[in-house]
């Protein structure tokens, strides 16, 4: 295809604003999905994705669209993910693209993931046009909306098109301003090839399939590629586009965007922002922006039922293959049996991997309470990283506890200023912003703690700001911080699930609260339990559960027999679930409990 007529383009917005009902529009429209085809949120295909409304793989798909000026162009809409958890794949995708759709809906106005997603287009040069999305609406605003986006990113907003994906208003004037205004790719079609992987994924049949951005050279069956971050080297087995769907095509030239296949295993050898060239003539540097993504949060997780560990560890791998993005290794917890200790890039990404293990592969599983990174400056001086509470050295051998720590731009409208403040401020936040960005919506800068965001910091914000809150944040490094580990002992047994790293300020507070939920939960025994909270050995707080004194059929002392065997059928049913602790028995339900706060 000739450079000139291709067009890559991408389209950016905050959740909710119309991406995914746009690009049906754009299908539609340019007839690359016929009418009897066509079913809403084209583009979202995995299951898990539609239900949560998100989109966590990379989509592309070419359009042919004929202009009015007469020529026919090849579109290629390449969809990111459009989550925080997500920003490397996002940049990376923007990375294949010269231009970008930017919607803001235009009863809502500018929003964090907006920005945020606005700022990577920058990075990466993207001529940058903006859609004010759901003008049908009687609240729509669009001349605020396009005063927010020229006052918060500055950008000139007098040629914004005006669109209602909903009832195909504008698309015709968004085709129009992607050819005339987002320019060609530019790249060296003789060049030695270079490629950008920008998403891949594991196919039963074809082994991994890796989306690319053709810069430079050309890519085709039977060449010898090699991957530049690892050296590997592979045999293309087949060049595709998706229209939407897969069409094998002969070659990938410069400025084209499809897949490839090359009977690779792992989807780990196809490292996100990695640069494939040809063996034969190789590139001689890899395209810039390459990095290894690092999970951010991690959790224990463990099977319900201990006969599942087995099967946990099968489906962790089988994930694995398909997202080498999360990590796990074995762990071994007095409280909980054997498991796994796991990383995820965030929340989010957190709780897709548990509901994926959960749902495809019916495990019952418990996960510990989302803990960050620690970076420990030991006596020794030896720097050591550690993710896990029960992990942690003895306060004595430490000389220094850093912590990672996010900026968190947080929009919401002026009247919920006060509670998402305290807040903050209740998170350790430091204030760095706070300014008007229109009447009535203001942005909020602060500095957090990470480890206090991955608690309930979303949640919480969503809650104070009846949902109006938006957020997203990055990460800028590790700072020292007055840590303490937290233990919990139930009649002197240390219980390693529920060990926590807290600041020393809250240390009290968490302790108390962690004993009275602990006392609530753990059912009476025939002797006294004691639960303590302590940091080193100093106990901050202590509760007791006095000793039970009749046993559970005395009341049915010389009664009906089959009454008496049914209460210990169901006592001995109980007990199965239950974690002997010391001598303590604490039901699996009352972890749950405990782990939830
Ligand atoms: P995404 O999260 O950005 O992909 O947003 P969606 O395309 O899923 O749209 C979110 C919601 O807004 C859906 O309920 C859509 O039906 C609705 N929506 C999208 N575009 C319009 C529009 O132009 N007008 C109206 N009224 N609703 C829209
Ligand atoms: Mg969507």
């Amino acid at each position: 295809i000739d450079p000139r007529f291709i067009r890559n383009f991408s389209i950016i917005a905050h959740v909710d604003h119309g991406k995914s009902t746009l690009a049906d529009r754009l299908l539609e429209a340019t007839g690359t999905v016929s009418s009897r085809e066509m079913r809403e949120q084209y583009l979202d295909r995995m299951d898990l994705e539609r239900e949560r409304g998100i989109t966590i793989k990379a989509q592309t798909v070419r359009l042919t669209y004929r202009a009015e000026d007469g020529n026919t162009y090849t579109l290629n809409l390449i969809d990111t993910p459009g989550h925080v958890d997500f920003v490397y794949e996002v940049s990376r995708s923007l990375a294949a693209c010269e231009g970008a759709l930017l919607v803001v809906d235009a009863s809502q106005g500018v929003e964090a993931q907006t920005l945020a997603n606005v700022y990577l287009a920058l990075e990466n040069d993207l001529e940058i046009i903006p859609v004010l999305n759901k003008i049908d609406l009687p609240q729509a605003d669009p001349e605020r909306v396009k005063a927010e986006i020229e006052e918060i990113i500055g950008l000139d907003a007098s040629e914004a098109i005006l669109a209602s994906a909903k009832e195909g208003i504008g698309t015709k004037e968004i085709l129009e301003a992607i050819v005339k205004k987002i320019p060609p790719p530019k790249g060296e079609p003789q060049g030695p090839l270079r490629a950008l992987i920008f998403d891949s994924w594991f196919d039963p049949y074809l082994g991994v399939v890796v989306l690319i951005r053709v810069v430079d050279g050309r890519i085709y069956k039977g060449q010898k590629i090699k991957m530049m971050s690892t050296g590997k080297t592979f045999e293309v087995t087949k060049v595709g586009i998706f229209a939407p769907h897969p069409v094998e095509v002969e070659s990938l030239s410069m400025g084209e965007v499809g897949f490839f296949a090359a009977s690779i295993k792992e989807v780990r050898d196809t490292k996100i922002g990695d640069t494939v060239t040809e063996v034969d003539q190789p590139a001689a540097t890899p395209l810039p922006g390459f990095r290894e993504v690092k999970p951010m949060v991690f959790c224990g997780l463990f099977p319900v039922e201990t006969a599942q560990y087995e099967a946990l560890r099968e489906a962790m791998e089988k994930l694995w293959l398909n997202d080498p993005a999360f990590s796990y290794e074995p762990e071994t917890s007095e409280a909980l049996g054997f498991g796994f200790r796991c990383g995820f890039l965030g929340l989010l990404h957190m709780e897709i991997v548990q509901e994926r293990l959960e749902r495809e592969f019916g495990l019952n599983l418990i996960s510990t309470a989302p803990a960050v990174r620690y970076r420990i400056t030991l006596n020794s001086g030896e720097e050591i990283y550690v993710d896990n509470p029960a992990k942690f050295p003895p306060r004595d051998r430490i000389t220094q506890i850093e912590e990672p720590y996010i900026r968190a731009d947080i929009y919401i409208p002026k009247e919920y200023i006060g509670p998402v403040v305290k807040l903050c401020e209740e998170k350790r936040g430091e204030q760095k912003e706070m300014r008007y960005i229109s009447q009535g919506r203001v942005l909020l800068v602060y500095e957090l703690p990470f480890a206090e965001v991955v608690l309930d910091f979303y949640d919480r914000l969503k809650s104070v700001s009846r949902g109006y809150a938006s957020l997203d944040y990055e990460p800028i490094g590790y700072r020292p911080s007055d840590l303490v580990k937290l233990d919990i002992y139930i009649n002197k047994q240390p219980v390693d699930a529920l060990s926590a790293i807290v600041h020393r300020d809250k240390a009290y507070y968490r302790g108390r609260d962690l004993a009275a939920k602990l006392k609530e939960v753990i059912p009476r025994q025939l002797f006294e339990v004691v639960i303590q909270a302590a940091i080193g050995s100093r106990v901050i707080a202590r509760e007791r559960i006095p000793p039970l004194r009749k046993n559970v059929t005395a009341k049915c002392y010389g009664g009906d027999i089959t009454r008496k065997r049914k209460l210990l059928e169901k006592q001995k049913e109980g007990k199965k679930r239950m974690k002997q602790f010391g001598r303590v028995e604490i039901p699996q339900e009352a972890f749950l409990a405990v782990l939830k706060i």
